[in-house]
C-alpha cells in the first residue's frame, strides 16, 4: 500500500500517518519527492486493507491511499512512479544516461589495471570495474589479488576520475570493499545470499545487483527488496544472462529483461553482454541491443591481452574493440533517444507464471 500526502501536508499530518500504521505494527518508509511525501507500507497489510484504507483516507493531509499488487514493495515502481537515479563522482546512472561499465575481468597488476583504465576512460567509459574478490567455479582458478586488488583499482580511479565498481562475495568482506570501491556489485551466484543482500543494504554505497543465472525477474526483484528495505535505496539491476538448454553461448542474454524491468521498477537496469554470451565477437551485437532496448548501460570486460588473460579471455574485448563499441553505442542511444522520447511506455498489464509451451 502506498499513500500519498497532498502537496501542502504538514510534518505533523505526515507523522500521525505513520503512527497509525505503526498501531497496526505496519511499518512506514518514507520516499520524498520534490514535492510530496509518499509513505510505502511495510508488513502483513492483507488482513487489515480495507479498514486501513477507509481510516487512511480521511486523515488530514493524505491525498491518495493505493494498494501496491506485487510482492516487491519499495522497488516497484506503483510504490515509486520517478526512475531512480543514482549520482556518483559527476556520473549519473538512470533515467536514460548511458552508462558504460568497463575494466577487467580480475585485476591482475599495476601495469594492467592502470594501462586498462586509461585506455576505457579515453574511449569513453563512465564507471572502471575491476575483480578483486573472484567468485570461480574452480577452486583451483585464480581467485583474485583481494585487497592488494582494491587498492589497485581505487589507484586506478583516482588517475583517471572514473567511479568504481567490484564485487563483495561475502557479509565479512563488505566494510573493505565499501571503504575503497564506488558501487558494490553482488555476482549471479550471490544473488540469493540473503545475508549478504542485507549486510550491502547497510553499507552506504550503490549496489550493483547481478541477476542469479536461474532467477526468474521476479526473484530477482525480490532480492533487490532486501537491499533497499535495509536502507539502501541505490540499486543497479545488471541482466547477465540466465542458463538454458543453449550452449553456443555461455548463458541466453534475456533482453526482455530490460522493458519488463523498466515497467516493474523504477531502478536502473543495466545489461553485461561479455558473462551473458562468453564470447568476444558477440559482446558488441548484444551491447548495441541492450541499448536500443532501452538499457540504462552496459558492463564489458577489457583486457590489454585477452588470449593472455588469467579469467574470461574468451569474453574480454581488446582496447581497439572497446573503443570501436563505445562510438556506436554513442549512436544507437543517441538514436533511441530521438526516435521516440518515451519508448517503453508500456500499455499492458503483465503478471508472472503466465507462460505458455
Ligand atoms: C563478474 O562480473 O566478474 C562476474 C563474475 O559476473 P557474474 O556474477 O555475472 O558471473
Ligand atoms: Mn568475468
Amino acid at each position: 500500500m502506498i499513500i500519498v500526502m497532498s502537496i501542502g501536508a504538514t510534518e505533523q499530518e505526515t507523522a500521525n500517518v505513520r503512527d497509525q500504521l505503526r498501531q497496526y505494527n505496519l511499518t512506514p518508509h518514507d520516499n520524498y519527492g520534490t514535492q510530496r511525501v509518499v509513505i510505502a507500507v511495510l508488513g502483513d497489510v492483507a488482513p487489515v486493507r480495507d479498514l486501513l484504507v477507509s481510516k487512511l483516507s480521511i486523515m488530514p493531509g493524505v491525498e491518495s491511499v493505493t494498494p501496491i499488487t506485487r510482492p516487491y514493495k519499495l522497488t516497484s515502481r506503483e510504490s515509486h512512479p520517478e526512475d531512480t537515479v543514482i549520482e556518483l563522482l559527476g556520473t549519473k546512472v538512470g533515467n536514460g544516461n548511458l552508462t558504460i561499465m568497463a575494466g577487467p575481468c580480475s585485476i591482475e597488476g599495476r601495469e594492467m589495471m592502470l594501462e586498462t583504465a586509461r585506455a576505457v576512460a579515453k574511449a569513453g567509459a563512465t564507471i572502471l570495474r575491476g575483480g578483486a574478490f573472484k567468485p570461480r567455479t574452480s577452486p583451483y582458478a585464480f581467485q583474485g589479488l583481494g585487497i592488494e586488488g582494491l587498492l589497485l583499482l581505487a589507484e586506478a580511479s583516482k588517475e583517471t576520475g572514473l567511479p568504481t565498481i567490484t564485487e563483495v562475495m561475502e557479509p565479512s568482506q563488505v566494510e573493505v570493499v565499501a571503504k575503497h570501491s564506488d558501487i558494490l556489485q553482488v555476482g549471479t551466484r550471490n544473488m540469493q545470499n540473503y545475508s549478504l543482500l542485507t549486510a550491502v543494504g547497510k553499507a552506504g554505497k550503490p549496489v550493483m545487483l547481478k541477476r542469479g543465472y536461474g532467477a526468474t525477474i521476479e526473484e530477482w526483484l525480490m532480492a533487490a527488496e532486501y537491499i533497499v528495505s535495509s536502507g539502501n535505496p541505490h540499486v543497479i539491476l545488471c541482466e547477465r544472462g540466465i542458463r538454458t538448454f543453449e550452449t553456443y553461448t555461455r548463458n541466453t542474454l534475456d533482453l526482455t529483461a530490460v522493458p519488463l524491468l523498466h515497467h516493474l521498477t523504477h531502478l536502473p537496469v543495466v545489461v553485461d553482454p561479455s558473462h551473458a554470451t562468453g564470447k568476444r565477437w558477440l559482446v558488441k551485437p548484444m551491447a548495441l541491443a541492450a541499448v536500443a532496448a532501452g538499457a540504462d548501460g552496459i558492463m564489458v570486460e577489457v583486457h590489454p591481452n585477452p588470449d593472455q588473460a588469467r579469467s574470461d579471455g574468451e569474453q574480454s574485448l581488446t582496447f581497439d574493440q572497446f573503443a570501436d563499441m563505445t562510438s556506436a553505442l554513442v549512436q544507437i542511444h543517441e538514436m533511441v533517444r530521438t526516435l521516440n522520447k518515451d519508448p517503453f511506455a508500456m500499455t499492458g498489464p503483465i503478471k508472472a507464471g503466465s507462460a505458455k509451451h
